[in-house]
Formats: C-alpha cells, structure tokens, sequence
C-alpha cells in the first residue's frame, strides 16, 4: 500500500480542508488530459482522496497502513499472517463504519514482534500510541467508541514459559548467563557475564511444550476497549489504557494503549478552546441592513438561527453567540463567533433616486459638491 500521504504530499495531521486543496491543486497538474499529466500518478492521488476524505476509512488506514485488512509491512510474523482481527465501532450509527482490521503495529505483536526468539529486555513494554478519528458532534454530545481486539496474555498453565517441563540449560547450568573470556592484552584477559543463547537467560530448556499455548507462551482472546468521549473533552485528548498492549515475551510487563482523540472537523467551523469559529459571507446589502444565518451543521445537532440587526456591518467585523459553541468542563457552553466576510456588490452608479434616499439615511456630501471635481474611474475591488 503507498503511503496515502505522501502521494497528496501533506503530513498525517493535514485537516480535511488540507487535504482537499491538495487533491484539487494535484488532480489538475496531473490530470491526462493536461500535457503535464500523468494517468499512473492521477490516480494514486483520487484514491488517496477517496479514503483520506472520509473520516472513518481515514482512522482505518492510520490504525492499520491500508485500507482492506493487511497491515503495515514487518508485522505480524509468519505464524499470524492470517491476521488478528480488531474491529473499530463508531457506535449510535455516525457513519463511521465497523471494519475489521489487524492490529498492525497499533498493539505489540503478540509474538514479540518479530521473527525468531526475543531478546529479554525485562520491565514494562512500549506504549502504543494511536489516533482515533471523532466527530465533532460526538465531542458535543459524548458518545462511546469501542475497539475490539485480540490481546495476547501470558500462558496461565505455564505462566508464560512455554514449557510443561523443563530442565535446567546445559551450557549455563541453568544461570541463563555464560562467562566469556576474551583476550585484551598480553597476559590479561578479560571476563563478561553474556546471556546465554540457549535459553535467552531463562536458565531452562523445554522438554515439553505446554499443551495450553502450544509453547508460544502467549494466548490470545478477545479484548474490547470502550473509549468514553464526555462532553467538555478536547481535540487532542489523550486517552490512556493502562496496560492494555499485549504481553510479550520480551518484558515483564506490557505498556499502555494510549488513544489521541481526534476531532474531525466539518470545513465550517474551527474549534479553539471552549468556542467555535466561523465566518459568514454576507452580501453588501445585508452588512447594511441585517441578515440570518441558518446552520445545519452544528454539532448539538439542532438547527442554529443567528439574526443580526444591530446597523451597518465592515467587513472582517466579529460577532458572538453566547452558548453557541462547545461543552465546557465545567458544564456550561462556550461561545459561536461569527467573522463577517462581505461580498462587494457590483458597482453600478446610483440614479440620483437612489441617491437621495440613501443620503436622507446616512446623510453624507451634497449632490452639487460631488459633481464639483475630476471624475474617478472604477478600476478594482480590493
Ligand atoms: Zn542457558
Ligand atoms: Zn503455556
């Protein structure tokens, strides 16, 4: 699988509006149409747009490196290569779809990660650190994410040895370090304490594989994760799972899975703190005489009316709703802002109809005083 990213040439945390003017401005370069285009890399670019614009395929592809099931290259080992299944539910039917997919590189591999015997490293285990894609009406109202997983455990009947019985290493006498002599010098040698190879430091060599793991040492069942998002939390929360990696031969105990909640922002509002932010386009008429703005798409869910006619408007003006924006931690709402972006209205002369009118509102220059000087020509809105 190419890497998505790179083919629209924007980093993992582009927004969706990032990605979008990516894929617009790529497309037209390398449409086959165009002496500069390219059919091979036009479409790597629509597909890296048709999953990376859709937030749900989006968390799939970040949790797992593709799209369909196979995960990221170098995991799992040969042994698992029919994959672990791990499904990803939005819940409350947001549209983010169940899909199952392999752990990928998201949980340790169940076997250590890789092929062949682990090196003992003893401790705790690595965290995983991953993304996972929320809706901003699901950070409004809470909402509830559930990641199912398999999560390998350490063998109970062999407390993760592998072995039913054992004996004691030969080559070690059952220290699991061996003494290596090694010249440095005339006369002077010098001693270290290695780990035995032969038993990885275990000190023990399996006589019988244990029935329960079939000396994998592991065992594997089914783990879900519920992600409880509550109002008052934030783009970038991070949710802790303490513990939760799967075991691994390697360390004593596993890490933690920490989840970064991600907000997925429709393109018409941005979130900062407690408020949201947008900006309404207003034709020059309605910065003079008022206007409603209808939003459908707010994150309670609910219709929001904003009426504003409070007298002439400028341009890049600011205006607020109280309780019209995000859940606050203490239980209130922050505010809706609104920037003020005017449409300049085509510029035709008035007749001196309208003229008159619209001094006997704003007052301003006498009819005589204007026609008094050199005439300016129109040349350009700013
Ligand atoms: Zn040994
Ligand atoms: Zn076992």
């Amino acid at each position: 699988m190419p890497d998505l990213y790179a083919a629209l040439g924007v980093t993992s945390r582009a927004t969706t509006e990032e990605i979008r003017s990516a894929y617009k401005s790529l497309s037209l370069q390398h449409h086959p149409d165009r002496p500069t285009g390219n059919e091979a890399k036009f479409k790597e670019i629509q597909e890296a747009h048709e999953v990376l614009s859709d937030p749900g395929r989006r968390s799939v592809y970040d949790i797992n490196g593709s799209v369909n099931g196979e995960s990221r290259g170098g995991w799992p080992p040969p042994q698992t290569a029919s994959g672990i299944p791990f499904s990803f539910m939005g819940g409350g039917g947001f549209g983010i779809p169940e899909v199952h997919f392999n752990m990928g590189d998201m949980f340790n591999g169940i076997f250590g990660g890789g092929v062949g015997k682990p090196r003992r490293r003893g401790g705790k285990g690595p965290d995983k650190f991953h993304d996972i894609g929320v809706r901003i009406e699901d950070f409004y109202k809470g909402h509830e994410i559930k990641l199912k997983f398999n999560q390998a455990r350490k063998c109970a009947s062999c407390e993760g040895s592998g072995a039913e019985t054992t004996e004691d290493c030969g080559p070690c006498g059952g220290a699991g370090k061996r003494i290596m002599m090694r010249p440095i010098g005339p006369n002077m040698i010098a001693q270290t304490h290695v780990t035995c190879e032969l038993c990885s430091g275990d000190g023990k060599r399996v006589m019988k594989v244990c029935r329960g793991c079939q000396g994998k040492k592991l065992v594997e069942s089914e783990k879900q994760l519920e992600i409880r998002v509550e109002p008052g939390m934030r783009d970038g929360q991070k949710v802790p799972f303490v513990g939760e990696c799967s075991d691994s031969p390697e360390y004593d105990e596993p890490g933690d899975v920490v989840l970064t909640l991600q907000c997925v922002m429709p393109d018409v509002y941005e979130w900062k703190g407690d408020d949201l932010w947008s900006t309404a386009k207003i034709t020059y008429a309605e910065s003079v005489l008022g206007f409603t703005k209808k939003f459908t798409d707010h994150p309670s869910g609910k219709e929001v009316l904003l009426t504003w006619q409070g007298g002439p408007l400028l341009h890049g003006a600011t205006l607020r709703r109280e309780g019209g924006g995000m859940p606050t931690r203490g239980g209130g709402y922050g505010s809706l802002y609104l920037r003020i972006h005017v449409v300049p209205p085509p510029v035709v002369p008035w007749s001196s109809e309208d003229a008159a009118k619209l001094q006997s509102v704003l007052g301003g220059v006498a009819a005589s005083l204007v026609s008094a000087g050199d005439s300016l020509t129109f040349v350009d809105s700013a």
